[in-house]
């Protein structure tokens, strides 16, 4: 008898555990490592999900094992060193591991779907388990003997097994961008027709014109060449044609860029590409860390990288913040690499992820381009993982599994032996201080590419009588830059980190401010739908008439968002045409690719946004940048506020002056004094890390001291600080002195969605006990967490407010 271990889909941490089934004899040579499987769970019939994670001969218990139900994948859906992650990627995050197994699946299969054998080559085994279907769908009804023959022909290659989302919302959206083929087959029986069938007559005339086509797809012949469907199916009735479906691979990289060669690379690139390639080459899992100025030529050196390893035979994982928001690094990889380059994003359909996936895992592919995710693709041989802009806060998802993708990228390096790039022009403190230690390898750029000087940059004081004397947002300073910028024929970028049209609205007789009933903050107003909306939860509702509290008429807007910014550009250049990027213009898909390309073509002036105009792009006719108020990212409640702030501004001011012309940045602040705003106006990384270096050791922040939050929700906010308490009470006892216990303290948002959180802040250096302690308190407090406790642990946080 074989024994299976398998984590099973019951959220509780006692099943990060693997479970032991029995494998009945018809199924012994079926379930491999990686396959999901159905099994009996608890008293009842009660049939869950479960991953095998490991077969073996025989086991310790004593008892009677309950034997697999029926296996769900005929074909492992993860590999080995997936299974090994997981179980890493759990410990490490406080997750459940079934939670880290279902994040390493594409979203496909964790979604209702169908799933096929779709033959691979011509074989009468194959014949007869398809019947002269074209494909053969494998459900819960298929006996244990057919289960067995579809794995042998699996393992001989002779069929595969492709998934089909059945989810009819995914498959709208799979019909728009291509998918099923409906192959017609020409039988060659047209003189059975009689002389009225002209529409049958066309299609066969058609088909015969164009046997070098075929198959053709239903879609092409309806549209393009006015056969109807009707037609085709008459034709098919009559045994005319024969109408097959095939799945098609969708290709979610839209337009092939033009295929580019490798750049004669400058001294400073050269140095990091033969360091890195070093690494390559004798398989060390080192980590290095490229701080670059804008523009000194870091994706060139990436993309030589990857092409060394390539050369190497070993494959290439490139990760990139936000795929929609970084077209151009994903057009310059594709242009590199073209059809070995698989593009991984949130963006894609169900399907289309699903096919990228597939092309990776059938080794269709050797470099994948992606945002966090795609640090589990199934990638083998990797020779080199490489990050950009690695500083960015969305490598860390703020979700369960709260894991950053650097960390996994290390894990991944180190079973494969590759080493890790990270790249950035204002590296994380994190990774500058680790490179400081020699921990990580440190490749400095500090050259923009042709010598081309960096932007100027004018710091407008807000304070500053003719500044706060001006009606709106616009200094006269900015004013003037954008009219001589309008007026030279060239463009400008604004930034504004803060969407919608006015940041709340305020009774000046009483002082109420409108906020969200589910949450503590005040809903934003949007001019374009005449509404005010909670950025948190969504809430919606219409704009006051008057105040709410005291019926006053004086009720008003007060702050400013990019739709009013859109508004005074309007009103104070109304010949120039205005983009605006930010989360509310670009929720459809596509959208961000068609605002920049519109930009790219000039067929704006001005492209206004939040925080997301400022990553990786690059318009060589942008000559002015222009900060309408730099204080909002420096105002957050945050210990990571200076460094956002400074890597905001660096980021958004590398953006002007990138070809021949100079560029300008203009920043407004009420903090013109400031480190991070002085030091970014002078794109001077190392002045800033050494003081923020300083200030963090003043404080024992990160990367002095690690930093665990713990945070607990509830609906009733005595127990939500009840339990906190308690909590605190547990650590305390655990921890040494050294380590620093913070809160509980109501979070910067202290209710969201009708929740409320309290949060305690663990800083240490060395506390051995507290990773144990704190699995053991999650335990412990299962029974707690179904009465509507949510406790969460989120190592090294990204933001703490
Ligand atoms: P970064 O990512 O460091 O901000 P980029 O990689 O975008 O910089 O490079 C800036 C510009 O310089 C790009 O337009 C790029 O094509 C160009 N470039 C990079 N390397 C070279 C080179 N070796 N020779 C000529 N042009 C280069
Ligand atoms: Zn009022
Ligand atoms: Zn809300």
């Amino acid at each position: 008898m074989s024994v299976a271990e398998i984590i099973v889909d019951v959220p509780t941490m006692q099943t990060n555990r693997p479970f032991e089934y029995s494998i009945p004899d018809a199924l012994t040579d079926v379930v491999e490592p990686g396959m999901r499987v159905e099994v009996p769970f608890g008293r009842g019939k009660r049939k869950i999900q479960g991953f095998v994670m490991k077969i073996k001969e025989s086991s310790e218990f004593q008892g009677k094992l309950k034997p697999i139900t029926r296996v769900i994948d005929l074909k492992p859906v993860l590999s080995q060193e997936m299974l090994d992650l997981s179980a890493w990627l759990a410990d490490r995050t406080y997750s459940f591991q079934i939670s880290c197994l279902q994040t390493m699946l594409p979203s496909v299969m964790r979604a209702k779907y169908k799933q096929y054998v779709v033959p691979l080559v011509d074989d009468p085994e194959i014949d007869e388990l398809l019947q002269g279907q074209a494909s053969f769908e494998i459900t819960n009804q298929v006996d244990d003997e057919t289960i067995r023959l579809i794995n042998k022909l699996r393992q001989n290659k002779k069929i595969d097994i492709q998934y089909v989302v059945e989810n009819k919302a995914v498959q709208v959206k799979r019909q728009a961008v291509t998918t099923d083929l409906n192959i017609i087959q020409l039988h060659e029986q047209k003189s059975q027709l009689r002389a009225n069938a002209k529409a049958q007559i066309k299609l066969l005339e058609f088909l015969a014109a164009h046997l070098q086509e075929l198959p053709i797809e239903f879609n092409v012949l309806e549209k393009d060449y006015g056969i109807s469907r009707a037609a085709i199916k008459t034709a098919e009735k009559n045994g005319l044609v024969k109408v097959v479906e095939v799945t098609k691979l969708r290709k979610p990289v839209g337009i092939t860029p033009e295929k580019t060669t490798n750049l004669a690379l400058t001294d400073e690139q050269k140095a990091a590409v033969d360091q890195i390639d070093a690494a390559i080459v004798s398989e060390t899992p080192k980590t290095f860390l490229i701080e670059g100025v804008t523009g000194s030529g870091k994706t060139e050196v990436y993309l030589q990288t990857i092409e060394k390893a390539l050369k190497q035979e070993k494959t290439a994982l490139m990760l990139v913040p936000e795929i929609s928001l970084t077209p151009q690094m994903v057009n310059r990889v594709v242009g590199r690499f073209g059809d070995q380059v698989a593009v991984l994003h949130s963006g894609l359909s169900n399907g289309e992820r699903y096919d990228e996936w597939t092309r990776i895992e059938n080794h269709d592919v050797k470099v994948v381009v992606g945002a966090r995710s795609a640090v589990f693709a199934p990638l083998d041989k990797i020779g080199l993982i490489i990050i950009d802009e690695e500083h960015e806060a969305s490598y860390k998802q703020d979700d369960n599994p709260r894991y950053h993708a650097r960390d996994v990228a290390q894990w991944r390096a180190k079973v494969n032996k590759c080493p890790v790039v990270l790249g950035s022009a204002t590296p994380s403190l994190e990774s500058r201080a680790r490179a400081e230690k020699g921990v990580y390898q440190l490749i400095r750029m500090k050259k923009r590419i042709n010598n081309q000087t960096l932007p100027q940059v004018h710091i407008v004081d807000m304070r500053d009588a003719e500044n706060s004397a001006v009606k709106g947002d616009f200094s006269p300073a900015l004013k003037a830059g954008l009219q001589e910028t309008l007026a030279k024929h060239e463009q400008a970028i604004v930034l504004l980190n803060r969407r919608g049209y006015s940041s709340f609205m305020m009774c000046r007789e009483c002082g109420f401010v409108l906020k969200c009933p589910n949450c503590d903050v005040s809903l934003t107003y949007h001019k374009d739908l005449r509404k005010m909306k909670c950025h948190y939860c969504g809430h919606e509702e219409p704009v006051p008439q008057f105040c709410p509290n005291c019926k006053s008429k004086k009720i008003g807007f007060y702050g400013t968002g990019t739709q009013n910014i859109e508004q005074q550009l309007n009103e104070l250049f109304p010949e120039a045409r205005v983009l605006r990027m930010d989360v509310d213009t670009t929720r459809r898909k596509g959208a961000h690719a068609k605002i920049l390309q519109q930009f790219g073509q000039h067929k704006a002036d001005i492209l206004l946004g939040t925080q997301m105009i400022a990553k990786g792009l690059d318009f060589p006719n942008v000559t002015l940048v222009g900060v309408i108020n730099a204080d909002t990212t420096l105002s957050l409640a945050d210990f990571r506020a200076s460094e956002r702030t400074f890597q905001l501004l660096t980021q958004v001011s590398g953006r002007a002056g990138r070809a021949e012309k100079i560029g300008h940045v203009i920043i407004q602040t009420y903090n013109p004094d400031h480190y991070a705003i002085k030091d970014a106006s002078k794109q001077d990384y190392e002045t800033f890390f050494k003081q923020e270096m300083y200030l963090r050791h003043q404080s024992n922040y990160t990367p002095y001291y690690f930093t665990t939050l713990i945070s607990v929700a509830n609906k009733d906010e005595g127990q939500t600080l009840k339990q906190s308490y308690w909590l605190k009470k547990q650590l305390q006892t655990a921890l040494s002195n050294d380590a620093i216990l913070l809160g509980p303290s109501p979070t910067m948002i202290s209710r969201k969605q009708n929740k409320y959180y309290y949060q305690i802040i663990v800083k240490y250096k060395h506390e051995p006990k507290l990773h144990q302690r704190l699995l053991e308190i999650l335990n412990g407090t299962q029974a707690d967490t179904k009465k509507g406790f949510t406790i969460a642990i989120d190592n090294e946080p990204q933001h703490i407010d």
